[in-house]
């Protein structure tokens, strides 16, 4: 689904992701550990080209991303991104902000596009909530809000950047949850998170990068049980 090659991305000189390697395969959940500066959040911008990578070569579901003929608007269509912020539209109801893009967008009818709406507001265990405005609900509720906006647009990938890192520690499990049964559904899902528990528990392969280089890679029972490299040691000691 997602392969990345001698990723590099530099601003000016600094120089943010040195070389990355690795691939999700469809229905993986891969969870991105690290500490806070280590290129985590460029690394995901590059997935779905919020930023052009200086060199090396990302294919989303065979798709060349840094080909420069290819069709930027359709390959983004396929990802969803949720974000530490919730990014919804503060004078849009809940589901006028799922409906918006999907209308707009995908050209779905309103009936379509309503229907899908309360569908994926169901899913995240919102239903209730459709004709609320965001600024009426807690964090932890805006955080499902813009998981199911992102899911009314059936995309392929989803992308999640510290979805749990704003929200008060009380809130924190729902949003959790609502991951969990995404991944449980099959979706193919590239996470960066603190949550070791989630981590441990959800992810397929666990990537722990620093200094904009992977350090190691593997499936959690090595990466956060028996980690190997003193670096990734030092990191777990500090967020265990
Ligand atoms: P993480 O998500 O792991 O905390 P980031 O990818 O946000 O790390 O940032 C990695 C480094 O890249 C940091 O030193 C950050 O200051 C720098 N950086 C990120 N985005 C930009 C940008 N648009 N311009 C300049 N430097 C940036
Ligand atoms: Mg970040």
């Amino acid at each position: 689904m997602v392969e990345i090659r001698d990723l590099h991305k530099s601003f000016g000189n600094l120089e943010v992701l040195k070389g990355i390697d690795f691939t999700v395969d469809r229905g993986q959940v891969i969870c991105v550990i690290g500490p806070s500066g280590s290129g985590k959040s460029t690394l995901l911008r590059c997935v779905n080209l919020l930023e052009e990578p200086t060199k090396g070569t990302v294919l989303v579901d065979g798709a060349d991303l840094t080909d420069p003929d290819i069709d930027i608007d359709a390959a983004r269509r396929q990802i969803g991104m949720v974000f530490q912020q919730f990014n919804l539209f503060p004078h849009l109801k809940v589901l006028d902000n799922l409906t918006i893009a999907q209308r707009r967008v995908l050209k779905r009818g309103k009936a379509e596009a309503v229907r899908v709406a309360r569908e994926n507001l169901a899913k995240v265990g919102l239903e209730d909530k459709a004709n609320s405005y965001p600024a009426q609900l807690s964090g932890g509720q805006q955080q499902r809000v813009a998981i199911a906006r992102s899911l009314s647009m059936d995309p392929d990938l989803m992308l999640f950047d510290e979805p749990t890192s704003a929200l008060d520690p009380e809130l924190v499990g729902d949003v959790l949850t609502v991951m969990r049964k995404l991944a449980q559904d099959g979706m193919t899902m590239l996470v960066v998170t603190h949550e070791m528990a989630f981590a441990r528990d959800v992810a397929d392969r666990v990537v722990f990068m620093d200094g904009g280089v992977i350090v190691e890679q593997g499936p959690p029972s090595q990466v956060i049980s028996d980690p190997q490299h003193e670096r990734t040691k030092i990191f777990l000691r500090r967020v265990l």
